[in-house]
């Protein structure tokens, strides 16, 4: 591999309690990320003033599904791609004023054909959503501590990682400063853009990296 890594993060499934904690720590280091919400944690209280503090920090928000029940790609059901997808931009309503950004979930961070059905790919193209996959899952809810020695690892064998943790009250984001000063320390760089391999439609957009997305 030539030239130093790269990383661009994401945090999944919030908001929760432990995300001012997350945007906490990126403020403090100037680090942009991307959180994806699940509009059921977008409904408790004090959740829209997290996202939308989230979003005037810098940070870019997107749609995780509204309930982050059943992978879209399980039933592939016409009615579920439009609740899951659809109904949670509505809820989303102001804080994501331009660009859709859409990242489905799949059992345990794997890519396969649970994730996406051909019925929600229709309901992504005709809503000109950006898709948004990943390559790195170090597993921070598995491994509340170890999480970080791992996915440094990881990312330090690949040139541009799009990671995915958790801004979930697992005690996995009291290490979040001690990853970050762990890429520091190796000059790995950190990005808040999205790389192509992990982006298979761009405003509704097919990509190159369409065509290896498993689909059920
Ligand atoms: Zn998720």
């Amino acid at each position: 591999m030539t030239g130093m890594p790269r990383v661009t993060l994401s945090f999944d499934n919030g908001p929760s309690r432990a995300t001012a904690q997350v945007l906490d720590v990126l403020r403090a280091r100037g680090v942009r990320a991307s959180f994806f919400v699940v509009g059921e944690q977008l409904r408790r209280p004090g959740a829209r003033a997290l996202a939308e503090r989230a979003v005037a920090e810098g940070h870019r928000l997107g749609n995780h599904s509204l309930t982050h029940a059943t992978p879209l790609g399980v039933a592939d059901d016409a009615a579920d791609a439009e609740r899951e997808i659809d109904a949670m931009q509505s809820l989303l309503g102001d804080l994501v004023p331009g660009e859709r950004f859409f990242r489905p979930f799949g059992g345990g961070g794997i890519i396969d054909r649970n994730l996406l059905g051909r019925r929600a790919i229709e309901r992504l193209v005709q809503g000109e959503y950006t898709c948004v996959l990943w390559n790195s899952v170090p597993r921070d809810w598995e491994n509340p501590q170890g999480w970080p020695e791992v996915c440094v690892a990881d990312v330090s064998a690949r040139p541009w990682s799009l990671v995915v943790l958790h801004d979930l009250p697992t005690g996995a984001m009291a290490r979040l400063p001690a990853f970050l000063d762990a890429l520091e320390a190796r000059g790995i760089e950190l990005s808040h853009e999205l790389p192509d391999e992990c982006v298979p439609l761009r405003r509704g957009k097919p990509t190159a990296s369409f065509a290896a997305l498993p689909l059920s």
